[in-house]
C-alpha cells in the first residue's frame, strides 16, 4: 500500500515532540507504560484484580489506608491504574480519571465546574450528548451556556462574561469536521483565568497532545480508538498540571468506577494504538481523496486534505489525522439512498467508530446546531474506515455510488 504524506509528517512530529533523545517515542511508550511484571509473577499484562473491599493486615495499616496505592474496589485497583498510567503517558497528563463511558467523561467534567449562574462556552458542533447534557442537565441546574461558532478563534473573548467557567472544545468537530484554532482559544482562556477541556476523541490522543498545549482537560470515548475493537464503553478524562487530584476526588464523590475487564480491555487495545492510527490514517486519507474525484460527491470535510479550509490549522497543532470524516453527496431521496446503504458489504451501519470495521451513516448536522448554519447542498455522511484493505472499501463505496444512480 502507499504511504501518505502524511506519514512523513506524523514520523517528523513525533520525533520532534521528544523532550529529550532518552525520551522514548510514543509507539514505545505505549507498549510500556503501565506494566509492571515483577509484581504480578512476570505476566506481561497486568491482571484483571475484580475487587470491592480490600484487606488491611494491621489496625495501624487500616488506619493508613488513605494514603494506600488501593484501598476500596470503586477508588481503583491495579488493573484501573495501569490504564490511568498508560493514558497519562500518551496524553502527557498529570494523571488521568476513567469513567464507563464517553459521554459520562464529558458530563463529569462540565459538572466538576458547574454552579449555580456559572456560564460555559460550547461548540455549536459539539458531540450531540454534550450538547443535550447542557441543555437537560445542567440548564435546570442554572448554569448558562453559549454556544459558539467554531471557527471564532480568538474572538471567543467577545463572548466572555464574569461568569464564564469553563470553554469546551472539540477538534475537529462531531460530524463536520471543522478545525477550531485551539491555540488562539487557549490563550483567550489562560488569559481570563477560564478553565478549558478539549474532546480529543478524534486524535485517538496519538495525533493531538492538546494538554501540551496548555488545555486543562482533555477528554476522550476511549470506546473508540483506545479501545479499538468495537466491544467496550469507556471513557477518560486528562488533567493538565495541578488539576488531577481534584478531579479525581470529585469523580469519587459522583461514585464514577470501571469495570476490571474493560479496563484490562481497553489497555489491550492501547498496545497497539499507534499502528492502528497510522493504517486508519492512511487509508482514510486515500479513500478521501476517492472521493473527492466522485462526480456524487459535493465536498469532503476532512482536515487532513490540502484542500480542506482547516488544513493549515490541522497542520500547526496535529501530527496526523485518523479514520473518521465527512462528505456531502448530492441530494438524494431515501429510498435511493437505502439502495446505496444496503447494499454495502464492508460498511457497517451503526453509531461509535473508532474500532477495526469500517462503518458509513447519513449524519444530519444541521439539527444539532442553535448559533450557526449548516445547509451544503446535498446528504450528508460520515464513514469511519477502519483496517480493511483500502482497495476493497474503494470497491465497495464504488458500486454503492453506482446504485443511487
Ligand atoms: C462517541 C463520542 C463520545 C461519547 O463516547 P461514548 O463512549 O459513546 O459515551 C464523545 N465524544 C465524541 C467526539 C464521540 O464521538
Amino acid at each position: 500500500m502507499p504511504t501518505s504524506p502524511h506519514t512523513e509528517l506524523t514520523d517528523a512530529r513525533i520525533a520532534a515532540d521528544k523532550k529529550a533523545t532518552s525520551d522514548p517515542h510514543v509507539q514505545t511508550t505505549l507498549c510500556h507504560a503501565g506494566r509492571n511484571p515483577e509484581k504480578h509473577s512476570g505476566a506481561v499484562n497486568v491482571p484483571v484484580f475484580h475487587a470491592s473491599t480490600i484487606l488491611f493486615p494491621t489496625l495501624e495499616k487500616l488506619d493508613g489506608k488513605a494514603s494506600a496505592p488501593v484501598r476500596y474496589g470503586r477508588r481503583g485497583t491495579p488493573t484501573s491504574q495501569a490504564l490511568e498510567d498508560t493514558v497519562s503517558a500518551l496524553e502527557r497528563a498529570e494523571g488521568t480519571v476513567l469513567t464507563p463511558s464517553g459521554a459520562m467523561a464529558i458530563t463529569v467534567t462540565l459538572l466538576a465546574h458547574a454552579r449555580p449562574g456559572a456560564h460555559f462556552l460550547i461548540p455549536d458542533n459539539a458531540y450531540g450528548p454534550c450538547r443535550h447534557t447542557c441543555n437537560e442537565v445542567l440548564k435546570p441546574m442554572g448554569v448558562t451556556f453559549t454556544f459558539y461558532d467554531p471557527l471564532i478563534g480568538a474572538g471567543i473573548a467577545d463572548l466572555l462574561r464574569d461568569e464564564t467557567a469553563l470553554i469546551w472544545i472539540e477538534a475537529p468537530g462531531s460530524q463536520t469536521f471543522e478545525m477550531p484554532d485551539i491555540r488562539a482559544i487557549v490563550d483567550v482562556a489562560r488569559a481570563n483565568g477560564i478553565r478549558t477541556a478539549l474532546d480529543n476523541t478524534w486524535s485517538g490522543g496519538y495525533y493531538l497532545q492538546p494538554i501540551s498545549m496548555g488545555v486543562d482537560y482533555s477528554i476522550q470515548a476511549g470506546t473508540k480508538y483506545l479501545c479499538g475493537h468495537s466491544d467496550v464503553m469507556s471513557g477518560t478524562i486528562a488533567c493538565g498540571p495541578g488539576l488531577h487530584e481534584g478531579m479525581k476526588n470529585y469523580a469519587a464523590r459522583l461514585g464514577v468506577c470501571v469495570g476490571p475487564d474493560d479496563a484490562y480491555m481497553v489497555l489491550r487495545g492501547m498496545r497497539t494504538l499507534a499502528v492502528r492510527m497510522r493504517q486508519h490514517q492512511d487509508a482514510a486519507l486515500q479513500i478521501a481523496t476517492w472521493l473527492a474525484d466522485r462526480p456524487e460527491v459535493l465536498r469532503v470535510m476532512h482536515p487532513g486534505l490540502a484542500t480542506d479550509p482547516g488544513h493549515t490549522l490541522w497542520r500547526r497543532d496535529f501530527s496526523g489525522s485518523s479514520g473518521l470524516f465527512g462528505f456531502v453527496i448530492r441530494p438524494v431521496d431515501r429510498a435511493r439512498l437505502a439502495r446505496m446503504m444496503d447494499g454495502l458489504r464492508f460498511f457497517g451501519m451503526g453509531a461509535s467508530w473508532g474500532g477495526f470495521e469500517s462503518l458509513l451513516i447519513p449524519t444530519d448536522p444541521a439539527k444539532l446546531r442553535s448559533a450557526t448554519e449548516w445547509n451544503p447542498g446535498g446528504q450528508t455522511m460520515r464513514v469511519q474506515v477502519g483496517l480493511e484493505e483500502p482497495a476493497d472499501l474503494i470497491a465497495d463505496l464504488e458500486e454503492g455510488l453506482a446504485r443511487l444512480a
